[in-house]
């Protein structure tokens, strides 16, 4: 899963960073209007958090702008405290869910959860796949019963795996969905996830094959 935070408040932006990358999410900031609109058409984005007040652009304008170009990836705006109007034509210009300043990191936490959730069409939490139970509220992983001791990037691996159940998932998504830009990245590092992954999941019934040249698949086995 890949969040896209655009807030030129630097230390609101890099709180909500931190919370979402310890959640195993790829994460990337952007503090001005335009790097959004660029960004946004680059990276498979699961959920955007947009500020409306920018330094360059009005965030209701780069929200239209989005739409317009049919960029369709589930947007939470944040706004003032008491800005009915702002959040009004939020909603009505296309965005998904809205949060007033200030907030509580656990609100902003749980909507945008909800939020990639229903993006991907599977709004309930618990995801499960024969013996194998995900609950992506709270990332606790079970087989048949028993806590998987999984670290936040093998998670984010599996979890993108189980949602895409059954097909392949390109490489290049994968990595996608667990490094953002400024994780430092070595050319292996996600075989290196896939390998820890196999082991922990041989007990559970399931494997994930290496689809030569395209990509993984999770699938019993
Ligand atoms: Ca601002």
């Amino acid at each position: 899963m890949r969040l896209l935070i655009v807030e030129d408040d630097a230390a609101l932006a890099r709180g909500i960073l931190k919370v979402f990358r310890n959640e195993g999410l790829a994460v990337d900031h952007v503090s001005r209007g335009q790097d959004a609109l660029e960004i946004v058409r680059l990276e498979p984005y699961s959920a955007v958090i947009l500020d409306l007040g920018l330094p360059d652009m009005d965030g209701l304008a780069v929200l239209k702008q989005m739409r317009a170009a049919h960029v369709n990836v589930p947007i939470l705006i944040l706004t003032a405290r008491d800005a009915t109007s702002d959040r009004v034509q939020g909603l009505d210009q296309g965005a998904d869910d809205y949060l007033s300043k200030p907030f509580a990191i656990q609100e902003l936490e749980a909507r945008v959860r909800a939020l990639i959730r229903r993006g991907q069409g599977n709004p309930e939490p618990v995801m499960t796949l024969g013996t194998l139970k995900l609950d992506r509220a709270t990332g606790a992983t079970y087989v048949a019963g028993e806590l998987l001791d999984l670290t936040r990037r093998e998670r984010a691996v599996l979890e993108t795996l189980m949602v895409k159940v059954g097909s392949v998932v390109p490489k290049t998504r994968l990595t996608a969905d667990v490094f953002g830009y400024d994780d430092p990245v070595g050319p292996n590092a996600l075989e290196v996830y896939i390998a820890r992954l196999r082991r922990k999941l041989e007990p559970s019934g399931l494997e994930i094959v290496t689809v030569r040249g395209l990509g993984y698949l999770l699938r019993t086995k």
